[in-house]
């Protein structure tokens, strides 16, 4: 079948564009890459990484998976695409930052809220992946803040970023001062993002101008 037409003739812009531009880059990167973060986000569409930290290709290592999730460490037969992802970006290509990037209208987040009063579908896929939010401790303060619907995507944040430091290699290095967690929330129709200041236990705006 062919490509939806507006797919092919992006791909049309790109090679006589974006890359006829960038071509040096392209085949530089082609040798290796060194990105300075991994960045964890939803596979929702409106949540164009790219686009929204002004990158470009080599700059960020993205794993995208519904309601940007890490799991706990788990070493059993599963088969665990996020945290083979996590494991790749923080030994093999030592990444110096691992940033958890939520979102505002998450569908996986509010489908979660939606199952916490009855029981989640385990017996399909989404049902199941869910479950890494169980547990999900919806903090007082971002309640205050933020709505509720905020408040629990927050919530995820917060749990993919203890997740996180269930594995040794990540924990290790932060230890070390070799890595830096970072908790992030992007909100769609403001295009503004908060960020987690752990010291302080709460969510702020990222700064907009000067040097943060
Ligand atoms: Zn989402």
């Amino acid at each position: 079948m062919p490509l939806p037409k507006s797919l092919l003739e992006g791909y049309r812009r790109f090679r006589s564009g974006r890359y006829a531009q960038d071509e040096a880059r392209y085949r530089k990167l082609a040798g290796g890459q060194s990105p300075g973060a991994m960045v964890i986000a939803c596979c929702d569409s409106r949540v164009d990484v790219s686009a929204i930290f002004d990158t470009d290709p080599g700059d960020l290592f993205v794993m995208r998976n519904v309601a940007n999730l890490v799991p706990t460490f788990e070493p059993d037969s599963g088969l665990h695409a996020t945290s083979a992802a996590v494991e790749y970006a923080v030994t093999a290509l030592n990444v110096p930052n691992v940033i958890v990037l939520g979102h505002s209208q998450c569908g996986g987040v509010a489908a979660y809220r939606q199952t916490l009063k009855g029981k989640a579908d385990e017996t399909r896929f989404i049902g199941r992946w869910l479950t890494v939010l169980d547990g999900l401790d919806v903090h007082k303060g971002d309640l205050d803040a933020f709505s509720e619907e905020t408040a629990f995507e927050l919530a995820g944040v917060r749990q993919s970023l203890a997740n996180l430091r269930s594995f040794d290699a990540l924990k290790e290095r932060e230890a070390a001062g070799l890595l830096k967690l970072h908790g992030l929330h992007f909100d769609i129709g403001s295009g503004t993002v908060l960020a987690l200041d752990e010291k302080a236990d709460s969510f702020a705006p990222l700064p907009e101008d000067g040097c943060a």
